[in-house]
């Protein structure tokens, strides 16, 4: 193999010893590979004797995730870091695990009337984001407490089917059974049910089709309802950000072909409708709301808005919005990228008494499918193209329709503000 092994900056290791080790365990499993598949197609080739076991996958393991920790890396096809030549200097930077706040760019700032923070100017992002535990946000510790619990109904759903329930299920060979159940038998382990769109059918349903497998994308009328949601919940916010430091056992960083562009792609089957990941950045005070000009940049305003999110700021204020953005620091979310039919957006929720924005699927994301949000149509005319490539992309329909006269009226960038139901 070609090239420098280990492409990662040997001072993001821990040790020298540490750096070194990853190149040897390379080599030994690039070896063992090679010798197992030589006597697997030559015969007479004598058996292995490189064996990359356990304990060197264990290790490699460890390896990996000491990076993780600390950097950004791009895994190969073996696991093993790669080296990516990132636009705007984003790769190598550190991994973000909460939000930052510069200080002097709000100490000049005065207080606004409506605006309710526990003190001004800012220099922690609790000051900005802190909310009383009964604030009408959805809270996301409650919503997993109610998806665990939804989860452990389903494994008992088959059995607990009563006449007259209904049921909507895709099929493991790609139909659909909608219909009200007339018999559950539990020693046949199937379900009797008579289909809607066909009354004069009536099938037996197999408890296997119904019981939720994650290839067959079932979803089911919830015949309990869930647990009443508490208006005052005591969830604590450090659980989700230790939860979210282990983001790369869920997600990982691809490169595309020619090493100019990262993306994230989901590593496990992940149900509709669930929290994934925190929007993580600097957060920058909204200059509009000051009636100031935000400072000049370089960067052009599609390069600014795509590592850019509002984010309402102060416990009372919806209206009053920051940005935050990851263009320099972040975590992995700023590498997510756009697509015209997204699986993903992003919610205003809060975790415990914190404020956050928040990745929520809008569908099931398969194994090794692209994580994507929509950035928006403005986002998209700043940029002047987009490469989803889908007939419903939201760049073609514009040009398609109507030019509108006149200039068109720029609003202010909000990227990936969940669309209303
Ligand atoms: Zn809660
Ligand atoms: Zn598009």
């Amino acid at each position: 193999m070609a090239g420098i092994l280990v492409p990662v900056p040997l001072n993001f290791f821990r040790s020298q010893t540490d750096a070194n080790r990853l190149i040897q365990l390379r080599h030994k499993e690039n070896q063992s590979n090679h010798e197992l598949w030589l006597h697997r197609n030559h015969p007479t080739h004598p058996p292995r004797q490189v064996i990359f076991d356990f304990s060197d996958w264990t290790e490699k393991k460890r390896l990996i995730r000491t990076l993780h920790d600390r950097i950004f890396i791009v895994e190969d096809q073996d696991g093993y870091p790669e080296r990516v030549t990132m636009p705007g200097n984003q790769y190598g930077t550190d991994t973000g695990k909460v939000h930052i706040v510069n200080a002097a760019e709000w100490s000049n700032l005065p207080l606004l009337q409506s605006l309710q923070v526990p003190r001004w100017p800012p220099t922690t992002p609790e000051r900005l984001f802190t909310v009383p535990r009964n604030h009408p946000l959805p809270c996301i510790g409650c919503i997993l407490k109610e998806h665990i619990y939804g989860d452990v109904m389903r494994s008992s759903y088959a059995l607990t089917l009563q006449v007259g329930d209904i049921i909507n299920h895709d099929t493991p060979n790609g139909g659909i059974v909608w219909g009200r159940v007339t018999a559950n038998n539990q020693s046949l382990e199937a379900v009797r049910c008579n289909i809607f769109d066909n009354p004069h059918v009536i099938r037996d349903i197999p408890y296997t089709w119904l019981t939720v497998n994650p290839q067959w994308r079932n979803e089911y009328i919830e015949r309990r309802p869930p647990p009443v949601r508490p208006t005052f919940c005591n969830c604590d916010v450090a659980r989700w950000r230790h939860q979210q430091e282990s983001w790369h056992k869920r997600f990982k960083l691809c490169a595309t072909a020619d090493k100019s562009e990262v993306y994230v792609v989901s590593r496990k089957y992940v149900r509709k409708e669930r929290p994934m990941a925190e929007f993580l950045g600097v957060l920058k005070p909204n200059y509009d709301l000051w009636g100031q000009v935000s400072p000049a940049t370089n960067r052009s305003d599609a390069e600014v808005n795509r590592h850019r999110i509002q984010a309402p700021m102060g416990s009372q204020g919806e209206a009053e919005l920051c940005f935050i953005d990851s263009y320099r620091y972040g975590n992995f979310t700023r590498f997510i990228r756009h697509s015209c039919k997204p699986n993903a957006d992003w919610h205003d929720v809060r975790y415990g008494d914190m404020r956050m924005k928040v990745l929520f699927s809008n569908r099931v994301i398969e194994e090794k499918e692209e994580v994507t949000v929509d950035f928006g149509i403005e986002w998209l005319e700043e940029k002047g193209s987009c490469d989803c490539g889908l007939n419903e992309c939201q760049l073609k329909q514009k040009q398609k329709g109507t030019p509108t006269k006149g200039t068109p009226t720029k609003g202010t960038p909000t990227k990936g503000t969940p669309k209303k139901k």
